[in-house]
């Protein structure tokens, strides 16, 4: 390898992270590349792939491509969770030769959003609208999800993995860690040798990762997110390397800080909740203040969404609907 900027940086033996641009907030989604040793039969593998733009497709490329790679030297394509981020780009990089992998969770109940399109637009539609979001939102949601559909190729062929097995990887042995919270079925992978873990997003160094309700997500997600954090904590894994922004080491420490965030937010929300009934839109604009764009604005609806549906299955706040409109009170 020749030049003095690399677009790759070695975080663990072996393991390479590949920062790919993505036109979202953190701008970045991280694409591990594991090598093989040079004695093992095994093939190089890619962890995540970033959604389509012309941007990523060569950055993404070219950052194989130092490494001597093309898509078609690949042996898998992993993926730690469907969404566009972390998937988009699957379907283009199949036809070259490596097979494409998720937790067979996954599939049933997040690959599906882009396998079928239709129903899954109409029933989104319909939980945004039967949660106070109003038209002109309605519309435009709509035709922002239409462009995020056209950056994302799913795979045709799809091989599933399931919880607790075993994964070959580049001749390295790695566990699966089934993590449901930020997606139903979203996976980590835990090196069995060294305790390294790749762990999608289910933890991130600088912001708390999107817990929400989507038409075709478990009812109550919170709830599944807390039960994974303690699963992460237990691990007692020496390095995780998430999906986005740097390495984390402490990462009981930073469990404890995403829990406590959570908690500070339910407390949060009760407060605004007050005496008044309100939707979950309403709630939203009070629990994410400030301008946010469209797509900003979907992730706080469908986060208080998630926090509220908490808070009722807990006890503490009431669901009721009002021409057929659900509408929460304490
Ligand atoms: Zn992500």
């Amino acid at each position: 390898m020749t030049g003095a900027t690399h677009l790759s940086s070695e975080v663990a033996p072996g393991i390479y992270a590949i920062s790919v641009p993505i036109p979202y907030p953190f701008k970045y989604v991280n694409c591990y590349l594991l090598l093989p040793s040079p004695s093992s039969t095994d093939g190089p593998v890619l962890v995540d792939c970033a959604l389509d733009t012309a941007e990523a497709r060569s950055s993404l490329g070219a950052a194989l491509h130092e490494h001597g790679l093309g898509y078609g030297d690949l042996e898998h394509l992993v993926v730690t969770h469907h969404h566009p981020d972390h998937y988009g780009l699957a379907g283009l990089i199949e036809p070259h030769g490596p097979r494409v992998w998720l937790l067979d969770v996954e599939k049933e109940r997040g690959h599906v959003f882009w396998t079928q399109p239709q129903r899954m637009s109409q029933a989104g539609q319909t939980l945004f609208y039967q949660h106070g979001i109003t038209d002109e939102y309605l519309r435009d949601l709509g035709q922002e999800m239409t462009k995020t559909r056209s950056r994302v190729h799913p795979a045709q062929n799809l091989h599933t993995f399931t919880d607790e097995q075993l994964l070959r990887l580049a001749g390295q042995e790695y566990l699966v860690v089934w993590t449901p919270g930020h997606a139903d079925g979203h996976a980590m992978l835990l090196r069995e040798s060294d305790g390294v873990l790749l762990a999608g997003d289910q933890i991130l160094e600088r912001i708390s990762p999107n817990i929400g309700i989507w038409a075709y997500s478990y009812p109550n997600p919170l709830q599944h997110y807390f039960k994974s954090l303690e699963k992460t904590a237990r691990l007692g894994a020496s390095v995780a390397l998430p999906g986005h922004y740097r390495p984390i080491k402490d990462i009981a420490g930073r469990v404890a800080e995403l829990k406590a965030h959570h908690l500070e937010r339910l407390e949060f929300l009760l407060h605004l909740m007050n005496n008044r009934t309100q939707t979950c839109w309403q709630l939203s604009l009070g629990l994410f203040p400030g301008s946010l764009n469209l797509a900003q604005r979907r992730f706080a609806w469908s986060e208080t969404l998630a926090h509220l549906e908490y808070l009722v299955a807990e006890g503490a706040v009431k669901r009721l609907e009002l021409n057929g409109i659900i509408h929460y009170s304490r």
